[in-house]
């Protein structure tokens, strides 16, 4: 890691390490003066930000599937 922010918004000095946060703060902090790309930058920021928490929800989801049947195999044997 470096203090090296790649990116940092246009309206405001906040500077951030992806550029997808930049685009999600623009969305959040600036919503009413965006120009065309920068609004469509913010959709596709959404959209990837929806598919990283469904991912992660199915690993979380994948976790504990195999964490239940790890203690019921266990559980099968030493009980
Ligand atoms: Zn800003």
């Amino acid at each position: 890691m470096t203090d090296e922010a790649p990116t940092s918004c246009p309206y405001c000095d906040q500077r951030f390490a992806r550029e997808q946060w930049q685009a999600l703060h623009l969305g959040l902090e600036h919503d009413g003066k965006l120009t065309p790309a920068e609004r469509e930058a913010v959709e596709t920021a959404r959209d990837e930000e929806e598919a990283d928490l469904r991912t992660f929800r199915l690993k979380a989801l994948a976790a504990l599937v195999f964490l239940y049947f790890g203690f019921l195999f266990a559980y099968s044997l030493f009980a």
